[in-house]
């Protein structure tokens, strides 16, 4: 399959979401994700169409090729870049001074986002798209435009070389995959929840004892983990050592993530440093009286 805008999104969430969209797979979605994809693509039709209102130079439906760059319209809604390998639709591309392959102009993108908030995700996508257009017109924009909301407010987003980098990260690791490449791990992660896989995915993490499968893992720590040669939950439950402690001792870290896998493991609970059982129950909570001997039970 060609790259379109849902894969590149789903990659950016995660890897083997990415994957299985490439390979044209999919789940069961959840009303959550039903309703939020509804909800923005109404937001997105309206901020786009008070776009075109805004600019009367414009033109919608077009596909991005050197010709239609080079007519220089001001505004180009709801375009198609296609090439051998990728199929994506930008919500508009809008003209800006500045020599390029197509003549004394060039265009830069312009992306929808349902909210107030530019986030690594809206900036990265932008960045996609510049590269995507380079392609055509021979020029990386060094800025992309953002409209946020039903209202299209206009936001300013600086393209640099660390946010192309890491869009030619993405769509190296996606193009990879696409020319048969071996897929990267599956790692659990906090978009899990609200995806249409997560079933399938919990029942292939627990069969391969993934470690992400704590809550609370990081990419960071599980990747510090993987370099210690840890892989997997019970691997990861047989490296916690309990120490002794001193007042000099620095202060622990909140989550015992050893321990965790090493309860998970054993089927017990167990209390590290610090931790007391309640000795006495405080009145006016359930339960009270029942750790100095008494019950609830009048006369008992
Ligand atoms: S359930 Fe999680 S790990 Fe699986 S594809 Fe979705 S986001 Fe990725």
């Amino acid at each position: 399959m060609k790259i379109t805008n849902e894969i590149l999104e789903a990659h950016l969430n995660c890897n083997t979401k990415g994957l299985r969209k490439l390979a044209g797979e999919s789940g069961t979605k959840s009303d959550y994700e039903m309703m939020s994809t509804e909800a923005r693509q109404a937001s997105r039709e309206a901020a786009v169409a008070k776009l075109v209102a805004r600019i009367p130079d414009a033109s919608r439906g077009v596909p991005v090729t050197v010709e239609t760059l080079k007519e220089g319209k001001l505004l180009l809604a709801d375009a198609t870049l296609e090439d051998e390998a990728m199929s994506l639709h930008l919500e508009a591309l809008k003209r800006s001074e500045g020599a390029s392959k197509l003549g004394d102009h060039h265009y830069v993108p312009v992306l929808h986002v349902n909210g107030v908030k530019v986030g690594t995700r809206e900036r990265l996508f932008l960045a996609v798209f510049g590269l995507a257009l380079s392609g055509v017109q021979g020029f990386r924009p060094a800025v992309g435009l953002v409209i946020c909301g039903p209202e299209g407010r206009p936001a300013r987003v600086e393209l640099d070389g660390k946010l192309y980098g890491q869009a030619e990260q993405a769509l190296g690791e996606l193009k990879r995959i696409q020319a048969g490449g071996e897929p990267s791990r599956l790692v659990l992660n906090k978009h899990c929840q609200q995806c249409e896989f997560r079933q399938r995915c919990h029942e292939e993490a627990v069969k391969a004892d993934e470690i992400s499968l704590l809550s609370g893992v990081g990419e960071k720590e599980l990747k510090r983990y993987n370099r210690k040669g840890i892989f997997t939950l019970t691997q990861l439950s047989c490296s916690f050592r309990p120490r002794r402690r001193s007042r000099r001792s620095p202060p622990l870290e909140k989550r015992q993530h050893a321990l965790h896998a090493m309860a998970i493991r054993d089927r017990r609970i167990y209390l590290f440093w610090g931790a007391e059982p309640p000795r006495q129950s405080r009145p006016g909570l359930p339960g009270h009286g029942r750790a100095a001997g008494l019950t609830d039970k009048p006369n008992a």
